[in-house]
């Protein structure tokens, strides 16, 4: 037996590790809960059924293998019939995984002082900390249920741009579960959160602008603000796990398939005699693309929607999921980057560059 290995955080990366415990050979877990947590709330988490997540695809409530990105200009549509994209509810998998977990032996307890002295191992799933000002992914959704049928169950909308852009870059992102029902997030890339009526508003005025209808009834509400960029962990004594571990791909805000990543690669490696460890699962060159993207957006937030849809169209469904799920290779980015008008990224690396703290040599 190695030891007890504690993670601080009962959310998804604590709760997918908690029940993979028993590929953890020689540890035993247990799972605090912080103090200070929030009551936790049910939302949907959007993924592709890559290898690896076929425990995560079988608990989804719908896939798609056909999924849009659309401006005033523009509709892209990609598709996937082997990695469709899936929605699941958060509560649905986390309760999943405390069952598995029971059944292994995992302790759920609550945290106590003097716990990182004690712990023989600590991990902390507890939200990393965003820079002032930085770049924050800030969305409201309502699951919808229409008067009359006017969504398409087999197409997801990852971006639609058709929206008020005067505030920073935003976009619905619609994922229809049946002609009539559909969750419809109000999504933004700025500095700034709104007020929750500018997000419903929006919502509202989209479906009436694009599908001619109104809302019968609201089934449910979500809202979130996901950091974006470069991030501080939690608590710099602690090694992190999960979103805490730089686990959210910095500029797209997806995380669940790289906490899969992140945990697979800390299991794989104990199974070959290593110390237990959880490296942020991104590689640098992608972290570098996505910081120059992001500076782009902050500053010509009006680019977003043409660089977006440039992006789907350059690529065909298996690609697209590569490059969104950290697989891309050389060939592929450089794809992208081809398809990229040239003027913006040109002012977004100068601008990157000299925003970069220097390091001052004595
Ligand atoms: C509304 C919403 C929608 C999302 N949709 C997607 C999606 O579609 N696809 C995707 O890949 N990702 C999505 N995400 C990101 C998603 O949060 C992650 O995929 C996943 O939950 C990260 O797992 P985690 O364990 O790192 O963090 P979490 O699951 O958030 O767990 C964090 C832990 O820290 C605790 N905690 C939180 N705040 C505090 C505090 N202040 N003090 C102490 N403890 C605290 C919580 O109780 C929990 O135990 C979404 C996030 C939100 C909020």
């Amino acid at each position: 037996m190695t030891g007890t290995t504690h993670v601080l955080g009962d959310g998804c990366a604590a709760m997918m590790l908690a029940s993979r415990v028993d590929e953890l050979q020689g540890h035993s877990l247990s799972v605090l809960r912080p103090t200070g947590a929030p009551e936790a709330k049910d939302h949907m988490l959007g993924f592709w059924g890559t290898p690896g997540l076929e425990f995560a695809a079988e608990l989804s409530r719908h896939s798609w293998s056909t999924w849009a990105v659309i401006t005033d200009a523009k509709q892209a549509e990609l598709t996937s019939e082997h990695q469709p994209y899936h929605a699941m509810h958060k509560a649905v998998f986390l309760e999943t995984c405390r069952r598995k977990a029971d059944a292994l032996g995992v302790q759920f307890m609550t945290q106590q002082k003097g716990l990182k002295t004690h712990a023989d191992q600590l991990f902390d799933s507890r939200p990393p900390r965003a820079q002032p000002n930085a770049m924050l992914q800030h969305f409201v959704g309502l699951e919808v249920e229409m008067g009359s049928p006017v969504f398409d169950p087999e197409k997801a909308i990852l971006m639609d741009f058709r929206v008020d852009q005067s505030h920073g870059m935003h976009f619905m992102y619609l994922l229809p579960f049946s002609p009539t029902c559909a969750l419809v997030e109000s999504t933004m890339f700025s500095t700034e959160k709104m007020p929750r009526s500018y997000y419903v508003e929006a919502i509202e005025s989209y479906l009436f602008d694009h599908y001619g209808a109104s809302i019968d009834h609201i089934v449910r509400e979500e809202q979130g603000v996901i950091p974006m960029g470069n991030l501080s962990p939690h608590d710099p004594d602690i090694p992190g796990l999960g979103a805490n571990g730089g686990a959210i791909r910095p500029a797209s805000g997806y995380t669940f398939a790289f906490l899969h990543q992140q945990i697979q690669d800390g299991i794989e490696r104990s199974k070959t005699g290593k110390p237990l460890v959880f490296k942020r699962p991104h590689k640098r060159v992608d972290v570098w693309m996505d910081s120059i993207l992001l500076t782009v957006l902050r500053h010509w937030p009006n680019h977003g929607p043409h660089l977006f849809v440039r992006m789907a169209e350059a690529m065909s469904g298996e690609e697209f999921i590569r490059f969104m799920t950290g697989q891309a290779n050389w060939r592929l980015r450089f794809k992208v980057m081809r398809a990229m008008p040239k003027m913006p990224f040109i002012r977004g690396f100068s601008k990157w560059m000299f925003s970069r703290p220097h390091k001052v040599v004595s």
